[in-house]
């Protein structure tokens, strides 16, 4: 038995399972749903699956009859509707260590520019093997392309421009940024506050503080779920969701935070400096 919840905690979920094919999906449409270089899915039977708040359930259909569902208070992404008696868990919302491990990498033709994969595990371009299925090609971005790096949420209804140089890129394993991913880690570039600048849809964000944090949140498209950037205009700086981009922001994640906090189904395989908890100050 596996429990999951939401950032906020109104969305939760136990699956019996067997659990089975944990994998990490870089997909365009995982990328823009949780904000991150790819997401990871492990299976579970239908029977064995129960989930409580409902009411705070959003959906929007991502691909033709395909529907990704997400917490309407918080941005997370939940489990939708199963598939040929299947329900895909987003791995990130687990309270606990699955026990099954990540067997591939799928979509990997649809990879993230500012992303390696380092791990020996197989790879397949699209889906894996025996899932007879067209893949969707990716939306285009909503605005024309120009100076800046573009980035937009899953509907395309929240786009916006990364003017800003860069501060910072990292990975950030801590448990509230894997349940507001629903995935192994945030992968955020920070720049300042005006280094942001939205085109289209910001009427359309919503904000979760969590409330016994002291900075922590999540800005999310109401429509799609989807993480976009959050503004923080007291401390200066634009926390932007990696996965958002459209276009290939020059910055790589250059270190790995709160590796203490690190899923246990995860394994960092890349050689970046990796840091218990912040990085000491420079
Ligand atoms: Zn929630
Ligand atoms: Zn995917
Ligand atoms: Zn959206």
């Amino acid at each position: 038995m596996t429990h999951s919840r939401c950032l906020c905690g109104a969305v939760t979920w136990d699956a019996e399972g067997p659990l089975q094919f944990m994998s990490h999906c870089h997909c365009s449409r995982c990328r823009k749903a949780h904000g991150t270089p790819f997401a990871t899915y492990v299976t579970a039977p239908a029977d064995g699956f129960r989930a409580s708040g409902r009411d705070h359930v959003g959906r929007y259909e991502s691909s033709p009859g395909f529907f990704r569902d997400f917490c309407t208070r918080c941005g997370s992404v939940v489990p939708g509707d199963p598939w040929q008696n299947l329900v895909f868990l987003p791995t990130g919302c687990m309270e606990q260590d699955p026990g099954t491990r990540p067997a591939a990498h799928i979509f990997v033709a649809s990879r993230a520019p500012w992303f390696a994969i380092r791990d020996s595990l197989p790879q397949f371009e699209a889906y894996p093997p025996g899932v007879d299925m067209p893949a969707q090609p990716d939306r285009p971005a909503p605005d024309p392309p120009g100076a800046a790096p573009r980035g937009s949420c899953l509907c395309g209804g929240v786009a916006f421009v990364v003017e800003g140089p860069p501060t910072f890129a990292r990975n950030c394993h801590c448990g509230r940024c894997r349940k507001a991913r629903g995935a192994a880690h945030a992968s955020n570039l920070v720049t300042t506050a005006d280094g942001v600048r939205f085109t289209r849809g910001a009427e359309r964000i919503a904000f979760y503080k969590v409330p016994e944090a002291r900075f922590f949140g999540q800005s999310f498209c109401r429509t799609c779920g989807g993480p976009v950037p959050r503004l923080d205009r007291d401390r200066n700086i634009a926390v932007v969701p990696m996965g958002t981009l459209d276009d290939d922001p020059g910055i790589r994640p250059q270190m790995h935070i709160f590796v203490g906090s690190k899923a246990p189904w995860f394994d960092i395989a890349d050689e970046l400096p990796q840091h218990e908890e912040y990085p000491p100050a420079a």
